[in-house]
C-alpha cells in the first residue's frame, strides 16, 4: 500500500511513498502530512474471525490488510512487546463501568498511558527498518509528559536510532518526569528546558526546521525522524484496539455481531479519535465517534459549528494536562478524507495564516454524520472521578471528560466505549482532590492516599521510580538546545 500526501504534491517530493519511507521521514509537501492512498475494506466475517483470536492475532492480520512493507520477523518482534503489558493476552482489557458504558483501559503498558499502545511497536518497527537499511536516525520530542516516557521506553537501547526528550522543568507530574530523567540508556537524553510546553515546543520546531542544524546532522549520518502521531506508524497501531474493544463486546454479549456503537475518545492531537474513524471506514459498527476535549475546546467548535479557531485562544491548563492542545495535528487527515487535497491545503493554509477557518454548511454536516463532540471542565471531571469511584470504578482526569461527553452526545440506546489513556496513577494529585479533598499535595503522597481509600496497590513500576537515582540531570534554557544536542550526539 502506497501513502500520498494531505496538501497535494509539490512536484518535488515523490507522489507516492511506501509505509516505510512514509514513517522514516513523515513531512510532505507543503507541510502536509501523508495517509494511506486507499483503505482495506475488512467486513463481519473479518471480525468473526476475529472473535476467537488473540490481540496479536489480530494486529497482525489488520496490519496485513495494508499491505506494508515491514519484514514479518519485525512485525512479529514488535507484537512481542505486547506481551509485557499487564495482561499478555490482552493488552487492552475492557470494563463495563455502568449501564451501557464500556472502559477501554489502554494503560496497561510500561509508562501507564495509552501511548504505550502504538509507541511501543512503532518504535521497534522503525528501528528494524534504521538497522537494515543501515542509517541512523535522531527523534526529536517535546513532551508535556506522556508521549516522552513512552517515546524514550520503546526506543532505550535499539539500535540506529537516538532520542531527545524536550520537557518544561515543572511542567509535568513527578512521576512523568522520574519516568524521563531516570532513564540510563546510552541512546537516550532528557533534557528540561526553562519555561513551558509551548516553549519547548517551539523550541524543537525551529531546530527541525534549521538549516545549519540539519547540515551538522548530515555530517554525521544522521536523519531526522518523528515519533509524534503526525507519524502514520504511529496511527496504524490505533487502529487495531478499537477493533479490539469492539470484539470483547461481543464477547461480553453485550452487543450482537454488526450492532452499532459508540466510541468516546478523550482528544488531544487526534490520533486516537482518528484510528477510530480508520477503523469505521474499514468496516467496523460505529455509529459515531465522540470527540471529547477539557477546557481547551477547539474540537468542540470544529465539530458542532465548523469553526476552528485559535485566534485568541491561549493553551488553558487544566487537570487533563495531555488534551492542552489547540493546533490538533490529526484534524488535517479527516479533512483530506471528507474534502480532498485541495480544500484541506486551502483550509491548512486558512489557518497557519490567520488562525482561523471556518467550513461551509455542506462541509459541517457531512462532518457531524461521523462525529459529536462535547467539553468537560475540571470541576465537571471531579465530579465524574468523585461519582464513578463511589460506584466502584477508578477513573483519571482524561477518561473523566469521556463521561461528560457520554451523557450530551450518546443520543441512541447504543453500547458506549470510553477510551481511557491513562492509569490513576500518571495525575494522582487531581484524583486525589477528587477523592479526599486533600489539595497541593506531591505525587508521592497522592498515591499513597489514593492506594488507601481505594484499597489497592500502586504498582511498582511507578513506586520504584522514586527509589531509582536521577541518570538525565540536564535542565537548561532554550537558546543552548542545540549545542547540548550537539554534544550528546559525539
Ligand atoms: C496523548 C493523550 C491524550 C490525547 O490523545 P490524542 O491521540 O493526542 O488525541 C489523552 N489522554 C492522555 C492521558 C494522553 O496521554
Amino acid at each position: 500500500m502506497n501513502f500520498i500526501e494531505t496538501r497535494g504534491n509539490d512536484g518535488v517530493n515523490p507522489i507516492q511513498v511506501s509505509f516505510s519511507e512514509a514513517i522514516l521521514s513523515p513531512m510532505c509537501s507543503f507541510g502536509g502530512i501523508y495517509v494511506p492512498e486507499k483503505f482495506p475494506l475488512l467486513g463481519l466475517d473479518f471480525l468473526e474471525k476475529h472473535l476467537s483470536t488473540s490481540y496479536k492475532d489480530l494486529a497482525r492480520d489488520v496490519l496485513a490488510a495494508f499491505k506494508i512493507d515491514i519484514d514479518q520477523d519485525a512485525i512479529e518482534q514488535a507484537l512481542s512487546l505486547y506481551d509485557q503489558f499487564d495482561d499478555p493476552a490482552d493488552p487492552a482489557p475492557l470494563v463495563r463501568v455502568k449501564n451501557d458504558l464500556y472502559v477501554s483501559e489502554l494503560y496497561h503498558g510500561p509508562t501507564r498511558a495509552f501511548k504505550d499502545m502504538a509507541l511501543q511497536p512503532f518504535g521497534s518497527v522503525l528501528s528494524a527498518l534504521a538497522e537494515k537499511r543501515n542509517e541512523n536516525y535522531l527523534i526529536l520530542a517535546a513532551t508535556s509528559g506522556d508521549t516522552g516516557p513512552a517515546a524514550l521506553d520503546t526506543f532505550k537501547n535499539k539500535k540506529n536510532v537516538q532520542v531527545v526528550c524536550l520537557y518544561p522543568e515543572g511542567g509535568t507530574s513527578d512521576v512523568q518526569r522520574l519516568q524521563m530523567v531516570t532513564e540510563d540508556a546510552q541512546n537516550l537524553k532528557v533534557i528540561g528546558i526553562h519555561g513551558d510546553f509551548d516553549d519547548a515546543q517551539s523550541a524543537l520546531k525551529s531546530l527541525l526546521s534549521s538549516e545549519s542544524f540539519n547540515n551538522k546532522l548530515n555530517e554525521k549520518n544522521i536523519s531526522l525522524s518523528a515519533a509524534n502521531s503526525v507519524n502514520f506508524g504511529r496511527i496504524i497501531f490505533q487502529i487495531i484496539y478499537h477493533i479490539h474493544s469492539y470484539l470483547e463486546l461481543v464477547r461480553m454479549e453485550a452487543v450482537s455481531m454488526g450492532a452499532k456503537v459508540y466510541l468516546d475518545v478523550p482528544s488531544g492531537n487526534f490520533g486516537n479519535a482518528l484510528g477510530g474513524y480508520y477503523a469505521k471506514k474499514m468496516g467496523l459498527p460505529v455509529e459515531k465517534i465522540i470527540i471529547a476535549s477539557n477546557l481547551n475546546n477547539v474540537l468542540t467548535k470544529l465539530i458542532n459549528e465548523g469553526q476552528y479557531d485559535i485566534r485568541e485562544s491561549a493553551v488553558t491548563p487544566t487537570t487533563s494536562p495531555a488534551m492542552d492542545i489547540l493546533k490538533s495535528s490529526n484534524v488535517e487527515r479527516i479533512l483530506y478524507d471528507f474534502f480532498g487535497a485541495d480544500r484541506t491545503k486551502e483550509l491548512m493554509q486558512k489557518l497557519d495564516q490567520d488562525k482561523y477557518y471556518q467550513l461551509k454548511s455542506d462541509e459541517l454536516e457531512k462532518l457531524k454524520t461521523v462525529f459529536s463532540a462535547d467539553f468537560c471542565s475540571d470541576e465537571e471531571g471531579k465530579k465524574y472521578i468523585q461519582e464513578t469511584f463511589e460506584s466502584g470504578y477508578l477513573l483519571d482526569p482524561h477518561t473523566a471528560t469521556c463521561f461528560k461527553a457520554y451523557e450530551t452526545c450518546a443520543e441512541k440506546p447504543l453500547n458506549t466505549i470510553v477510551y481511557s489513556t491513562a492509569e490513576w496513577t500518571k495525575f494522582s494529585p487531581t484524583i486525589a482532590n477528587a477523592l479526599t479533598g486533600e489539595v497541593g499535595t506531591t505525587d508521592i503522597a497522592a498515591l499513597q492516599a489514593i492506594a488507601k481509600k481505594a484499597s489497592i496497590a500502586i504498582p511498582t513500576v511507578v513506586s520504584d521510580l522514586f527509589e531509582k537515582p536521577i541518570m538525565q540531570a540536564t535542565v537548561i534554557d532554550k537558546v543552548d538546545i542545540e549545542k547540548e544536542i550537539l554534544n550528546f550526539l559525539d
